[in-house]
């Protein structure tokens, strides 16, 4: 058996009761153990003397026990045991309290290494419940940088070092090398057991940035053979070729003419349609770029080569929209355009269902309805998903398992850096639409505080006045134990504005917690212009055109994402009116300041994107519900993202020489491929 397979109970130190806790961390195998790298270091490296100690210092200290120490029992519960120490400068009092055993351990006469927080009166220093050493054996928690590892009840820092020690112990020179010689050359990496060494119990700062490196290209140049490895399954499947129709009266029917932008990824798509293997393609552009004319036309052409189009959009108000538009463009066309929402009757639904298993419907629209069970296709060509990072990859899975090899065409308006693109999206293809349709106006961002409200709903009020319509977006859906912090919550925020500062204004409210009945029914009559301000959560982030509204408001703009904010940004400004958009900051001090202070100079999508992953992550960034990127155990793709770049390109050359990794050289490397194909079945692509 392979040794970092050993169950970690048989660590020195560790037995069953502790292997239990660590199996809340994830541990249970040596190899995990080992793989167990510090969350943060302590750096006890300082040592002084006595005398040179101040108030509140964290340090060492080199100290002789003067004499015998003296264990005082202050009440049930609490005991305190202290002992003078001395070194050639001075007097130094150690406590501690309820461990009325170190009594023992302290020798007079002997010398230690005690590590800990200064405190007591000036000249009579003092450590409590300092870590303690001999100073005659090697340093293992004082004189040295320390692990910090993360803790479960159970367990403590020194436990799971010292498990960590012996662990690495064990492995003696079985670490696996995964890295192939001319590559650990050329990229000036550590050698595995140096990084493993320093990553845990780093000898000096310049040993552990050594190792960090190299384990953070490691995982990263792992990673990176895993996508391609998937990448190049994928090119097998074979997939039905469309044979492109006209598409004359396609574009003739369009009410406007293409962007080139959107001219090219059109050429893309066709191109994709007609080739030998299905089409996987993500189209990325900006909000308001015009992505839903280009899924038309693929659509168009999909259909006119008799096969059916699924188009699945995050939102039931989204499809609705959708719907709309398509029919609108594509049903005098002769194309007959269906819908499929939860929103249906039980028994709208059947019939809609029937349509489109008879193949009677040649595109149809929906929410996840369309993933049910129960929905068939006669014969599926083509899944569009909108606005993607909100479907799970295995609902896109699921909907392709419909069809033959579907083509599959992904729409975002989420910017990603190139590099991480490579890595959410995968095997896809992308087209990027980086050009706006003419006529479009920027919107002017302002960013606020508390002192100018009057001001701004004077603003309100104006653009009411002129016929426009405003939304106001808040953070929070109620006031509960969910929202602490006094977020302004949208119910009773609309209530405050409906009945003492817009009393004469129709002031409407729409979350994510309504029946989605309720909220088609407020958006429709907020796009018919029968609502003049309507107070939202983030339901109206996707998607959602309505041209006339040209006033966005964002409260506590602080607790919001910078892509979010973008996002929202780009549901005013869609129409011929000048449009603004301000952020009322309540919070987050000179920081979030400054990041939305950047926010309004900047409107390119791009920009935005790589800032946000700069400040808040990627977990940040994608939004809680799914990264898309998968779990890695010291690498960060918001820092390091120079360090994937190398990796990716090692990787590359990796594989142009041995596509299959077959090679016996790579076999340590191919096994770790594999385990980061099921490790992290589902995220990736
Ligand atoms: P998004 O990329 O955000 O999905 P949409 O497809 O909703 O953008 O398009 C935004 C608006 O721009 C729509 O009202 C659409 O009709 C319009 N539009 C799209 N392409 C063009 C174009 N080439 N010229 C003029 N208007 C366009
Ligand atoms: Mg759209």
């Amino acid at each position: 058996m392979d040794m970092l397979e050993t169950p970690v109970q048989y660590i020195k130190g560790v037995g069953e009761q502790r292997a239990k806790a660590f199996a809340k961390l994830g541990v249970e195998t040596l190899r995990d153990l080992v793989m167990a790298f510090p969350r943060a270091y302590d750096d006890r490296t300082e040592v002084k003397t006595i005398s040179q100690l101040q108030f509140g210092d964290a340090c060492c200290v080199s100290a002789t026990v003067a004499a015998p120490a003296k264990l005082s029992r202050v009440r049930r519960g609490l005991d305190i045991t202290r002992c003078a120490v001395v070194d050639e400068t001075a007097r130094m009092t150690v406590t501690f309290f309820n461990q009325s055993y170190v009594g023992k351990n302290l020798i007079p006469g002997e010398s230690y290494i005690f590590y800990g927080r200064v405190t007591g009166r000036i000249g009579a220093p003092e450590m409590q419940n300092p870590v303690m050493e001999r100073e005659s054996l090697p340093p293992a928690f004082t004189r040295r940088i320390v692990p910090v590892y993360r803790m479960t009840a159970g367990l403590s820092q020194r436990v799971v070092a010292n498990a960590v020690r012996q662990g690495l112990e064990k492995c003696g020179e079985e670490l696996p090398e995964q890295l192939p010689a001319y590559i650990r050359e050329r990229y000036r990496l550590a050698q595995t057991r140096f990084a493993y060494e320093n990553i845990h119990f780093p000898r000096d700062k310049e040993s552990l940035e050594l190792a960090r490196r190299r384990l953070i290209f490691e995982e990263f140049f792992i990673l990176s053979c895993t996508l391609a490895f998937m990448r190049s399954r994928q090119q097998e499947k074979s997939g039905k070729r469309i044979r492109v129709p006209d598409m004359t009266p396609f574009f003739e029917a369009l009410p406007f003419a293409l962007t080139g932008a959107q001219r090219r990824a059109v050429d893309d798509i066709l191109r994709d349609l007609s080739g030998d293997r299905p089409m996987s393609r993500l189209v990325q552009g900006d909000v308001g770029s015009g992505k839903t004319a280009v899924a038309a036309a693929a659509a168009y052409a999909v259909i006119r080569d008799g096969r059916q189009t699924a188009f699945m959009a995050p939102t039931e108000i989204l499809a609705e929209q959708h719907f709309a538009t398509l029919s609108k463009l594509l049903a005098p066309l002769g194309v007959c355009v269906d819908l499929l929402t939860g929103g249906l009757t039980a028994k709208q639904k059947r019939e809609a269902q029937g349509r489109l298993k008879s193949g009677e419907t040649q595109l149809v629209i929906g929410t996840h309805a369309l993933i049910s069970d129960s929905v068939e296709f006669a014969d599926l060509g083509l899944i569009i998903a909108d606005e993607q990072h909100r479907f799970g990859v295995q609902q896109r899975a699921a909907l392709s398992d419909k069809g033959d090899a579907p083509h599959v065409l992904v729409m975002s308006a989420t910017p990603i850096p190139r590099t991480l693109a490579l890595i959410v999206y995968g095997d896809l293809d992308v087209s990027v639409i980086d050009e706006l349709p003419p006529g479009r106006q920027t919107v002017d961002t302002f960013l606020v505080g508390e002192d100018k409200r009057q001001r701004l709903y004077g603003f309100i009020r104006k653009h009411v006045s002129e016929g426009r319509q405003v939304f106001i977006v808040c953070p929070a859906v109620e006031e509960s134990e969910e929202n602490p912090d006094g977020l302004k919550s949208v119910k009773e925020y609309a209530g405050e504005l409906s009945e003492k500062v817009f009393p004469d204004l129709r002031v409407a409210l729409v979350h994510g917690k309504l029946k989605p009945k309720e909220k088609n029914g407020v958006m429709e009559a907020f796009a018919a212009g029968k609502i003049d301000i309507l107070v939202a959560t983030t339901v109206i982030e996707v998607g959602v055109d309505v041209p006339n509204a040209t006033l966005m408001v964002v409260e506590n703009a602080d607790r919001f994402g910078l892509s979010q904010l973008h996002q929202l940004r780009g549901r005013v400004g869609r129409g011929q009116y000048k449009s603004t958009c301000v952020l009322i900051r309540q919070g987050g001090g000179e920081a979030a300041a400054q990041r939305l202070r950047a926010f309004c100079k900047t409107t390119d999508g791009f920009k935005i994107a790589e800032e946000d992953l700069r400040i808040r992550g990627p977990g940040d960034f994608f939004g809680s519900r799914q990264s898309g990127l998968p779990d890695m155990n010291i690498a960060s793709f918001a820092t390091d993202l120079d360090m994937l770049k190398t990796a990716q390109q090692a990787a590359k050359e990796l594989l142009e020489d041995d596509p299959e990794l077959s090679r016996p050289e790579n076999a340590v490397l191919r096994q770790s491929v594999t385990r980061m194909l099921m490790k992290n079945r589902g995220t990736l692509n």
